[in-house]
């Protein structure tokens, strides 16, 4: 769950990233975060990760107060949370399968756990047959979609992609919103997903909330066109 309660940021230059937020996001929502270059997502999704502390108002990620968290405490913070990055951040000379699998072995899971989750979420993301390649060999799509399967590993309570289809060929781009859709689902994972692509948002619909010049000036559900009659 995400709560920003009046939350403004300012950058030490003086920049007003963002003028009294107000924004909630419950356990088990999806929501698209759009908005102009400039306008403050990358501020807020630095603000959710404990990347930056708000300059004014309160932050609660998964019941973790961040205005009031200990700097030992954040990699526990961290760990309750899946990030889906624009550019995949994959471990080039790891195979998909230990790409997925380093994030629970980092965390000292057991072998025998490792061996019996990586195979089920590899599955999830249609990729089993792909476990044994390494990220060069796949598309953009495909790794992309590694980078979902090792998000979501350790069964965080949400899941934060920024731009996850930024790097991806348009006709990829919404297979990998449709996993996320999947997630979210059948994990009861919160999602938000940060992207700048309004016609997948009109396709999708949902919650979309608009950011500009920091503030939040849209925030409602959006009916999609994903079932309209060709
Ligand atoms: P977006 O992700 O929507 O493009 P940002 O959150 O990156 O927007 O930026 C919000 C505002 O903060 C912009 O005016 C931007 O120029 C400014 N900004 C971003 N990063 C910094 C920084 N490191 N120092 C000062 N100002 C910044």
């Amino acid at each position: 769950m995400i709560d920003l309660i009046d939350v403004s940021f300012q950058y030490e230059n003086g920049t007003e990233a963002l003028h009294n937020v107000n924004l909630r996001v419950n356990q088990g929502e999806f929501a698209f975060v759009v908005g102009s270059s400039g306008a403050g997502k990358t501020s807020i999704l630095k603000l959710l990760l404990r990347e930056a502390v708000a300059t004014s108002g309160q932050v609660i990620v998964n019941g973790f107060n961040l205005n009031k968290l200990k700097n030992r405490q954040i990699p526990k913070f961290r760990r309750s949370i899946g990030v889906v990055f624009q550019d995949f951040r994959l471990i080039p000379d790891m195979t998909v399968y230990d790409n997925v699998a380093f994030a629970m072995r980092v965390t000292d899971q057991s072998n025998k756990s490792i061996r019996q989750r990586v195979p089920e979420v590899l599955e999830m993301m249609n990729l089993a047959h792909k476990a044994k390649q390494h990220p060069y060999e796949l598309s953009g799509g495909e790794q992309q979609r590694v980078s979902l399967a090792r998000a979501l590993i350790n069964h965080p309570p949400l899941i934060i992609a920024d731009e996850p289809t930024g790097n991806i060929d348009p006709e990829f781009s919404y297979e990998i919103v449709e996993m996320l859709q999947q997630i979210n689902k059948q994990a009861g994972t919160t999602i938000l997903m940060v992207t700048h692509e309004h016609e997948m948002v009109k396709y999708f619909g949902g919650r979309t909330i608009n950011i500009e010049e920091g503030r939040v000036v849209f925030d409602d559900y959006i009916i999609g066109g994903a079932n309209e009659s060709e």
